[in-house]
């Protein structure tokens, strides 16, 4: 396919045809753990084991590589397994700079676990430059964008940042989770690795549990996520590849619906007076709106925060009041999301206690303002 296919052809027509033994238009679920091997003992259909690979992992990671722009991808159990897979290019001695407000379950691998394997760890603003290049100094290995954050929707640099991390020679790693390349895609602006939470939009039906990693160009780098692959076992199980396969075809179309009415949504809010401050990169008065306008083409995304007035008390009271919006933590589906973050973050979250955070899904927009008018009396 021409690498200038729109974000729709891709989706549907990435690493996906018929199926040539039967012409079945849809991929075959291949559940099988081995593969046969020629009278000569050699593997020709290039399949042996599954924790290895299997076809439908095949087409899953060329789809999200062409999606992003990548050479490869590997794909993981979960977000997080695929983290793992990029943090262990980390050795003792090694330094990782990471924002401050990185999705929090990534700051605990940060501060546990790779601060135990003797890895000195910087987390900084990432929103100021100069604390970036300070924490990056001349010898960091790995730099960790999270672009927009959670649940600030804070808006980092790529290309800015990416300059630093490389001029110091760092590899640059950016989870694109919330964006999705269908908004935004890092490897435009020199990222090397791309990380997903594929449970999130990629999926996008709130129903699989998945990681991906796509590299942009080095393949050493893809080799070594493909050797984690097979040595940590943490790779995705056929089923669900085949799941993430087929959301995949309807992201560009999901996204987009989720992006408009995002907007909507965020406009009204920003009207609102029981809203004191609402926190969306399409808004011309986020911070960072022109930064958003040049990395984010296709759209601003579908994840906006708000803080009611009232305090903690108010922000529960109004999430009490939802119909549409479910009360539950994740993102990315086809279905409306309304969460307290900082109860879910625990004790050591820096969210303000008055958040909500809004994963908006693919409902009527009109229906879903109508839901939070109703909530915010
Ligand atoms: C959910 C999430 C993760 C972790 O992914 P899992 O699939 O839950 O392991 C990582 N980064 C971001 C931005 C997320 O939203």
């Amino acid at each position: 396919m021409s690498k200038q296919a729109g974000p729709n052809t891709l989706c549907v027509h990435s690493a996906h045809a018929p199926e040539p033994a039967t012409g079945a238009l849809a991929q075959p679920i291949y559940l099988t753990t081995t593969f046969e091997r020629d009278a000569d003992g050699s593997y020709p259909r290039g399949y042996r084991y599954s924790r290895e690979g299997t076809p439908n992992r095949t087409s899953l990671e060329a789809c999200i590589a062409a999606l992003e722009g990548g050479i490869g991808a590997a794909a993981f159990a979960s977000g997080l397994a695929a983290n793992m897979a990029v943090l262990e290019l980390l050795n003792a001695g090694d330094r990782l700079v990471a924002p401050l407000d990185a999705y929090y379950g990534s700051v605990k691998q940060f501060t546990e676990h790779c601060a135990r394997r003797g890895v000195a760890v910087e987390l900084a603003d990432f929103t100021d430059l100069t604390a970036v290049s300070n924490a990056v100094g001349g010898r960091a290995r790995v730099v960790w964008i999270e672009t927009p954050t959670n649940p600030l929707l804070d808006v980092t640099d790529l290309e800015a940042v990416t300059a630093i991390a490389h001029r110091a020679g760092a590899l640059v790693v950016c989870d694109n989770t919330f964006a999705t390349p269908i908004c935004q895609r890092p490897c435009d602006f020199g990222v090397d690795l791309v990380i997903h939470s594929g449970t999130k939009y990629l999926g996008g039906h709130s129903d699989v549990l998945s990681g991906l990693a796509v590299v942009r160009e080095e393949h050493a780098l893809l080799e070594h996520l493909q050797a984690w692959q097979r040595t940590a076992g943490a790779a995705l199980a056929p089923f669900d590849c085949w799941l993430l396969r087929r959301s995949i075809a309807t992201l560009a179309l999901r996204v987009r619906t989720q992006c408009a009415g995002a907007l909507q949504l965020a406009q009204f809010l920003a009207r609102h007076p029981a809203i004191e401050q609402v926190f969306y990169p399409g808004l011309p008065q986020h911070r960072a709106h022109a930064t958003a306008v040049a990395q984010m083409p296709g759209g601003f995304g579908a994840m906006l925060s708000m803080c009611v007035s009232g305090g903690r008390q108010a922000a529960l009271a109004t999430a009490a009041r939802t119909r549409l919006f479910a009360r539950a933590t994740s993102l990315g589906g086809v279905e409306s999301l309304i969460e307290h973050r900082a109860s879910i973050e625990g004790p050591e979250s820096r969210t303000p206690q008055n958040l909500l955070r809004l994963s908006v899904g693919i409902e009527e927009p009109a229906d879903l303002i109508a839901d939070l008018e109703q909530a915010l009396k």
